[in-house]
């Protein structure tokens, strides 16, 4: 088994889990290229010979990792995404058991599933056209005023310090958004309008329900709160319901579609993937790229499918599960 490990080392917390990751991942007969990314990466460039390699383990933060999986999209070669990050998410959304040697034998055993990838567009204020690719959720308004908050705060406080900046977020700006959706097109107000590949946030929590990222759709999300404090109570609610069916979500508001352009009453910072980008837009469009990409998927995934018993590499001596 030849295997290529992409790692961003500025990831998280300087993570060494990735190595305990290759420990368990190689035996005898087995190659193992381990490339390490320097600040500014170009994903292309360090996915460029990824075919030649039987497994391609994108390892890092969720930015990192949907980078590396948007310059993989249409490529025959499976991936397998390693959390190495602050909060991990797109990991999370997989469903994968996230520990090294779980991971390894999920690699081992090689069952994957093709799942769908996003590309948002806008124009910069210079008026240059700028193109993204992402896995988890992109947009404008309230949830990149957060996350540029939490940026100073990411690697010392980790997880928590989203939440402490949605806590000390002042009243964020009601915006009115058009938003056209596959050709339909609906005007709503809120603090932001969202599209989404996979909508599990910190904490487990589902912010919208049937988010799937293989069912060829994005779901766009409109967050039509004014307060830090209104929008962590539907965040709470999904510590008790986790679905989002039961008690469902007042001050959000989801549709599915292919195609989705978003126009805004003010220009308004952009997020991609967690990442806040610097300057403001007054609209952007996003599409699914559905089918993407080949991910790993173990046994707990949602994705997989009922475990047969073969393995695709074999000679795993890995115990996934110890009694
Ligand atoms: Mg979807």
């Amino acid at each position: 088994m030849r295997t290529l490990v992409i790692h961003n080392p500025k990831s998280g917390f300087g993570s060494d889990a990735i190595f305990q990751f290759v420990r368990a991942l190689v035996s005898a007969g087995d190659e193992c290229v381990m490339r390490m990314l320097e600040d500014d990466f170009a994903a292309d460039r360090a996915c460029s010979d990824a075919e030649s390699f039987d497994m391609v383990v994108a390892s890092g933060g969720d930015g990192t990792v949907a980078s590396l999986l948007y310059a993989l999209r249409g490529r025959d070669v499976p991936a397998c995404v390693f959390p190495s990050g602050t909060a991990n998410l797109l990991c999370a959304n997989i469903g994968n058991a996230p520990e090294p040697s779980a991971l390894a034998r999920a690699c081992r055993v090689g069952k994957t599933a093709p799942v769908d990838l996003c590309e948002i567009s806008w124009e910069g204020e210079g008026g240059e056209r700028h193109v993204r690719g992402f896995a988890l959720m992109s947009g404008t308004g309230f949830d990149a005023q957060l996350m540029q908050a939490a940026l100073p705060n990411k690697a010392v406080m980790g997880q928590a310090a989203y939440f402490a900046a949605a806590l000390a977020n002042p009243r964020p700006a009601v915006e009115r958004f058009s938003i056209t959706v596959d050709g339909r097109t609906l005007e709503r107000e809120g603090i932001a309008c969202l599209v989404a590949n996979n909508a599990m946030m910190q904490g487990d929590i589902q912010i919208v329900p049937d988010c799937r990222m293989d069912d060829g759709l994005l779901d766009v999300i409109v967050v039509e709160t004014s307060g830090a404090a209104q929008l962590l109570k539907p965040l709470a609610f999904g510590l008790v319901d986790r679905s989002g069916k039961a008690i469902g979500r007042p001050h959000l508001e989801s549709f599915k579609g292919r195609e989705v352009r978003v126009e805004c009453s003010e220009p308004v910072p952009i997020e991609v993937d967690g990442e806040a980008l610097p300057g403001t837009v007054r609209s952007y469009e996003a599409r699914v790229l559905p089918a993407a990409v080949r991910i790993v998927v173990d046994a707990m995934s949602p994705y997989g499918t009922a475990d047969d018993g073969s393995s695709r590499f074999g000679h795993s001596d890995v115990i996934a599960y110890p009694e």
